[in-house]
């Protein structure tokens, strides 16, 4: 993607393919770490934090993040959970 998060979600909307229908069918590459029939995780392109996978867990704590809406920087318009972990997280997350 072009901008970062939040400028990509001023201008991003729902409905029709996404880049993770590319990426779940295969069109384009991605470093995957888990795949079943119901669910894949992937890395991130652009990693918050040293582990960020787009599903994984880290022994000393992580955080889970759901976007939604222009308001909460979403990008991309298909179902997804961020995981973001491997550093001290701050709070507020801005
Ligand atoms: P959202 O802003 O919550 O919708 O999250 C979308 C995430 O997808 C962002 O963290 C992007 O860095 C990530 N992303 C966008 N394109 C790709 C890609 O091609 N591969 C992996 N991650 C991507």
């Amino acid at each position: 993607m072009a901008g970062g998060e939040v400028e990509n979600a001023q201008t991003a909307t729902p409905g029709g393919d996404t880049i993770f229908g590319k990426i779940l069918r295969k069109e384009i590459p991605a470093k995957f770490v888990y795949e079943d029939d119901q669910c894949v995780a992937f890395h991130d392109v652009s990693p918050q934090a040293p582990t960020h996978i787009l599903q994984g867990l880290d022994k000393s704590g992580f955080r889970l993040v759901i976007n939604d809406g222009k308001d909460g920087a979403q990008s991309v318009y298909h179902l997804h959970i961020h995981i973001l972990g491997g550093r001290q997280l701050k709070w507020p997350p801005g």
